[in-house]
């Protein structure tokens, strides 16, 4: 699902109980309720709807399979409709209904594994009002014509349906949906259109899914549409996409659409997801309005905003195709790990868009995200695991993080090289085919991702998954000569906020700059602080930190900066004072933070050269000095001052060039 403006603001603002979360909870077995002791195989709903208003008229036929012996009555979500009557092969059962449920009293007692069919015959009264099942009339609010849909994530489907509805109930045989309709108007539902069939002045469209789906993967949506189909072609073998949008948008939407060709092909490479999981089907979009939503992905037939279609929405038309392998065939087993189809989708997008527009594109996208979870965690801090009530949709969270823990997951497993997807896309794939058609859970995810690639990831999840936060870093760095050798000092600290880890034991890259040239270091991180040095093969002079971009983190450089520890007064020194050993290094010490300069005079006292002028933290620190005045010209022999004006206080050395 995505919000209806890929980057508007879902940017929720409840208050956070200190604390809360100081306990970072594990994941535990579904807590299954005591009176779900079957099994659903299959619903066939079949819609008759007048479109005169917000009414319609129903049967649900459900066909499951008990969990135990004597099973003689069960009970369906439902919510906002009325039941008629139920029967099961042609005998009346006795039902209640209220408090959200529908009671089933079976005629006869069944056995555990023994199959049986019930046949519920309900409605849904005119003026109801609008969740789970959309109902708008032409005319009001710009609307140009009447249309009924449902869009349920997460547990709205019993706005329309009677259904066990949690995410980790399949129907292993899939669905049926049909609908009736004026026959001026047309539907549509997950799966293939099987036939169209006319009665009076009506029209049935028959559509049948037939693969495992989550109560929230079923639809339908009934209006004034055009539709056509478009041929994906892939691997000498070819697949509809079908389309269902108001007449008046489909010169636009059919440009609109165009690149789901590339997108279908771009995820279905073998070496990235694998083929498309619905491939015997179709895939399909149908555009509506009002909608609450910019897309949901309805298995095999998502629906989105109008706006996508008349607008365009690369990125949203990208996430809802890949929530089919990343949603739907592999579907979160609760809303505690909605992540793992929210994540996984936004990630999705961002790799189509590295694929469509380029590096820099991609880049820019991560960075956005990025600051859109900097700004929703300083005023929701949550983990993206077990979000609080109400905030499974999160934008910053479930999305942004979601698919900057990807993102990093790739760096940490090693699969770099854009040009060669290697072992996170291998582990996506056998993630894929081991839960295909199923329900999977974080720690699923986490004990593939040791399994492919040997690394115990335990902390990676710790950290990033299940509990909030991510690393506010320090680098301080400091070049250090002994002889010809060369090195540089790394000093690392994390200031990470309330409730988040102390310490994120993410490796952290860091690009070191030399006159000509630079190097890539890359480190693990097992402490705050750390420090370490490491030999390099000339004097450093730029250290940048996570070049690549494969952290989602804040960060901040400081040259030269180590401990400030037993420092109490400023304090400058000198050391190496001939252009034969390299140039000067002045140590300096400052007990805090300053404003300070640094400057070269001569024995004239003119101001030849300024090395410093800023404010700079507390510590020791050592600045180089060339013996080049100000405009990169060698200075002759002769006395010079080298004077430190930190705050109040001034520090004078000299020293004599030969
Ligand atoms: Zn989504």
């Amino acid at each position: 699902m995505l919000a209806v403006l890929l980057f508007a603001g879902l940017v929720t603002a409840q208050p956070f109980h200190e604390g809360k979360y100081a306990l970072f909870p594990r994941p535990e077995p579904v807590d299954r309720e005591s009176t779900h002791h079957f099994d659903v195989r299959f619903y066939r709903i079949d819609l008759n709807l007048p479109m005169v208003s917000g009414a319609m008229s129903a049967r649900c036929r459900v066909e499951l399979v008990p969990r135990h012996d004597n099973f003689d009555t069960f009970s369906l979500h439902f919510v906002s409709l009325v039941c008629d009557s139920i029967r099961r092969a042609g005998n009346a059962c006795t039902f209640t209904a209220g408090s959200g449920r529908l009671l089933v009293d079976l005629d006869r007692v069944f056995a555990n594994g023994e199959s049986l069919t019930v046949d519920i015959y309900y409605h849904r009264n005119s003026g109801t009002s609008n969740r789970g099942y959309y109902w708008y009339s032409r005319g009001t609010q710009g609307i140009p014509h009447a249309v009924t849909y449902s869009v349920t994530e997460t547990d709205d489907s019993r706005y329309w349906f009677p259904c066990f509805d949690q995410p980790w109930d399949k129907a292993e045989r899939g669905c049926q949906i049909n609908v009736t309709v004026p026959d001026s108007l047309s539907a549509c539902a997950n799966g293939t259109l099987d036939s169209v069939t006319t009665v009076a002045q009506t029209k049935t469209y028959w559509w049948t899914h037939r693969f495992p789906i989550s109560t929230y993967l079923m639809c339908f949506a009934a209006s004034k549409f055009t539709n056509w189909q478009v041929w994906w072609v892939h691997d000498g073998d070819s697949m509809p996409v079908r389309y269902y949008v108001w007449p008046e948008d489909s010169s636009q939407a059919a440009g609109n659409f165009s690149r789901m060709g590339d997108m279908l092909t771009f995820f279905s490479q073998p070496d990235r997801y694998g083929l498309y999981p619905f491939s015997t089907e179709k895939y399909g979009m149908v555009a509506v309005y009002p909608y609450p939503w910019g897309g949901m992905e309805h298995q095999t037939m998502t629906t989105i905003h109008r706006q996508w279609a008349r607008s365009g929405s690369v990125n949203g038309i990208a996430h809802e195709l890949a929530h089919q392998w990343w949603g739907d065939m592999v579907t979160c087993l609760d809303w505690r790990n909605i992540w793992l189809n929210e994540g996984f989708a936004t990630y999705s997008d961002e790799l189509y868009e590295y694929h469509y527009r380029g590096r820099a594109s991609f880049l820019s996208m991560m960075r956005s995200r990025a600051e859109d979870y900097f700004s929703e965690e300083a005023t929701d801090p949550h983990p993206i695991y077990d979000p609080p009530p109400g905030h499974e949709f999160d934008w910053g969270h479930s999305y942004c993080k979601g698919a900057w823990v990807q993102h990093m997951l790739r760096y940490v497993v090693g699969d770099t090289n854009w040009a060669a997807p290697g072992v996170f896309f291998r582990m996506l794939r056998v993630f894929g085919d081991s839960l295909r058609f199923g329900n999977a859970n974080t720690e699923d995810y986490r004990r593939i991702a040791e399994d492919i690639t040997g690394l115990d990831l335990g902390w990676f999840y710790d950290e990033w998954v299940y509990q909030l936060g991510y690393p506010r870093y320090t680098l301080g760095w400091q070049a250090r000569q002994s002889g010809n050798d060369w090195s540089i000092v790394l000093n690392l600290s994390q200031n990470n906020m309330s409730g988040a880890p102390a310490c994120f034991h993410m490796p952290v890259e860091v690009r070191v700059r030399f006159a000509s040239g630079d190097t890539l270091i890359r480190f693990d991180v097992a402490s705050n602080p750390q420090r370490i040095e490491f030999p390099v093969r000339a004097q450093p002079t730029v250290v940048d930190f996570d070049p690549n971009e494969w952290l989602l983190d804040q960060h901040t450089v400081t040259v030269g900066i180590e401990e400030s520890q037993g420092v109490t007064a400023p304090r400058l020194r000198i050391a190496g004072t001939s252009p034969a050993s390299g140039p000067v290094r002045l140590h300096l010490e400052l007990p805090a933070s300053t404003d300070v300069r640094l400057e070269v005079m001569d024995r004239a006292g003119r101001l030849v050269r300024t090395l410093l002028s800023g404010r700079r933290p507390a510590g020791r620190s050592v600045v180089l000095w060339d013996f080049a005045d100000d405009r990169g010209h060698g200075l002759g022999a002769g006395v010079y001052f080298v004077r430190m004006v930190a705050g109040h206080e001034r520090r004078t050395v000299s020293l004599v060039l030969p």
